[in-house]
């Protein structure tokens, strides 16, 4: 019972690095202080750092941090999963409600199965080898800083603001509250109600991930995270180990049935040292103090260590976790079929003339590298103007950011999204250079248009265009009007060589359902105005 304290201590630090994550997920509003915090969980990835590393061809310092996680792991094994990782303790905290905490799986398939992540490991990392960033879809902290964003955020926001809206008007309790949506208002709420577009293709992953916990406890990071199995190499050789005193092991077996990671066996006595991620819940379950984490050799090999059979305890470590000859030619097999279904979409690309990119994002076939699909900049657009692709811009596309102007426009002055980017796929830009960074071109379709379709006057586009010596125009001509006769109106035309393809117009026309002027990639075929 002595060493329970390290469970709850764990815990603490679990619920810290959970909440600062969320707090940076909050706190990417204007003005940002350092944006380079606000990427920082991602970038604690090596998997993602590796993979993007590769399929950008370039080295990307941006991902340091996850070389320092991958040291700390040598040292201490596999903590970053119960502490850190942001993914784990959402599984956590499901897993309390979902979980089997008495594997479904026979033991034999589910000791096999853990050589499924390190196939899903060789699979990203061979896409990423064909130009392929297939990494940031599955990644456990790309995959945690998407759903917080655009999912998870966005529902607490409506919720709060729900919440106030019937308490506020309530006498009395109105003026209680009120200070307190005030200050929730300056510091968390979005400024605008925020939904996401394709919310749902976001969310379908994360619960199919924690569904997957019906047949075992953490059943994402057993047996298919590609980071878990990076670090499950790493933790192999750590230093921190589970160790048993065979004098005072009673083998109940409460440890090897509490383990959420199925890391003991061999009656109690055995660990997988990389499967291990020192949540310390054998510490918390084992009721007589058999069980203590300890410093072992790196290279301590095979059943207990003999000498420390002389001190009455036993570290087993039966198992050491590495890529086995299948796996790699599993993981081989599995990216060439891959491989094709990506590059089809990849052929298509130039038919993506409605897929505008954030302003400052690299030419598209690097942007598609380079972007691990983190939403950072859907969550931090304050106009509600990035949201999530599926499948619009093809599987390689899935997840990266496109604007929608009819749900929002790029803001004049506005830089956020490049501040937050963590791997650059959006370069920075400065105030000044934003105002002339082209992200698309407006065309009309003049059935729509009013002045154009109906000969009645509409000058709203133009009204609203941000450049300063405006895009949009007017000539005036004699055209057709409903009652059959004609009339004389100023018909907007668009100045391609001026326009940046904000979307305000777009956003603003008053045309019902589809607007009468869109904004289309500049490189598109875009219909001429007359
Ligand atoms: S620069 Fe434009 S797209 Fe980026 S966050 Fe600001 S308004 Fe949104
Ligand atoms: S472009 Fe957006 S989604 Fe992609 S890496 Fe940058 S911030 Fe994340």
């Amino acid at each position: 019972m002595k060493h329970r304290r390290w469970f709850y201590i764990r815990a603490a630090v679990q619920v810290c690095c959970w909440f600062a994550f969320i707090t940076l997920v909050v706190s990417t509003r204007d003005p940002i202080e350092d944006g380079y915090l606000y990427g920082l969980f991602p970038r604690l990835s090596l998997h993602l750092g590796i993979a993007t590393s590769i399929a950008a061809r370039a080295v990307l310092a941006a991902f340091l941090p996850g070389l320092a996680v991958l040291a700390l792991s040598l040292a201490f094994g596999r903590f970053f999963c119960s502490t850190v990782c942001p993914l784990g303790a959402t599984i956590d905290a499901s897993d309390k409600i979902i979980a089997r905490r008495k594997g479904a799986l026979k033991p034999e398939i589910a000791r096999a199965g853990r050589g499924i992540k390190y196939i899903v490991l060789v699979v990203s990392l061979i896409l990423a080898l064909a130009g392929v960033q297939a990494a940031g879809i599955i990644d456990p902290l790309s995959l945690s800083l998407r759903v917080y964003s655009t999912v998870v955020y966005p529902f607490f926001d409506h919720l709060a603001k729900l919440a106030f809206d019937g308490l506020l008007p309530i006498p009395g309790l109105g003026a209680a509250v009120g200070p307190l949506y005030g200050f929730l208002t300056d510091t968390v709420l979005d400024f605008n109600p925020i939904v996401f577009h394709n919310a749902g293709a976001v969310m379908l992953l994360l619960i199919l991930i924690l569904l997957l916990s019906l047949w075992a406890r953490r059943f994402w990071c057993r047996y298919l995270c590609p980071l878990g199995a990076l670090l499950a190499l790493a933790g192999g050789f750590g230093m921190l180990r589970r160790t048993v005193d065979a004098l005072k092991c009673v083998n109940c077996l409460r440890c090897e049935r509490d383990c959420r990671m199925g890391a003991i066996h061999d009656r109690g006595l055995a660990t997988i040292h990389g499967e291990c991620v020192q949540c310390f819940e054998c510490l918390k379950s084992c009721e007589h103090d058999a069980i203590s984490f300890h410093a072992v050799s790196p290279f301590a090999s095979g059943r207990a260590d003999a000498t420390a059979a002389e001190s009455s305890s036993i570290t087993a470590v039966p198992e050491r976790p590495a890529i086995s000859r299948r796996a790699l030619i599993a993981g081989t097999a599995a990216s060439l079929a891959l491989i094709p279904g990506f590059r089809l979409n990849a052929a298509r690309r130039a038919d993506f003339s409605e897929i505008i990119r954030p302003p400052g994002s690299l030419p598209e076939h690097e942007f598609l590298d380079a972007c691990i699909r983190c939403g950072a900049c859907m969550k931090a657009c304050p106009t509600n103007a990035l949201h999530p692709s599926f499948l619009e811009s093809g599987l390689e596309g899935v997840y990266t950011p496109r604007l929608i102007p009819r749900i929002g426009w790029c803001e004049k002055n506005c830089v956020l999204c490049t501040e937050v980017c963590p791997t650059g796929a959006i370069k920075k830009l400065r105030m000044g250079d934003k105002e002339t960074t082209v992200i698309g071109t407006a065309y009309f379709l003049k059935d729509l248009c009013i002045p154009w379709a109906e000969g009645r006057e509409c000058v709203v586009c133009e009204e609203v265009c941000p450049t300063l010596t405006k895009s949009i125009k007017f000539r005036e001509e004699t055209v057709p009007n409903k009652k059959g006769g004609s009339v004389r109106v100023k018909l907007p035309y668009v100045l391609e060589d001026i326009c940046i393809g904000c979307g305000i117009c777009e956003n603003k026309c008053p045309v019902r359902g589809s607007a009468a002027i869109r904004v289309r990639t500049r490189k598109a075929e875009v219909p001429s105005a007359g």
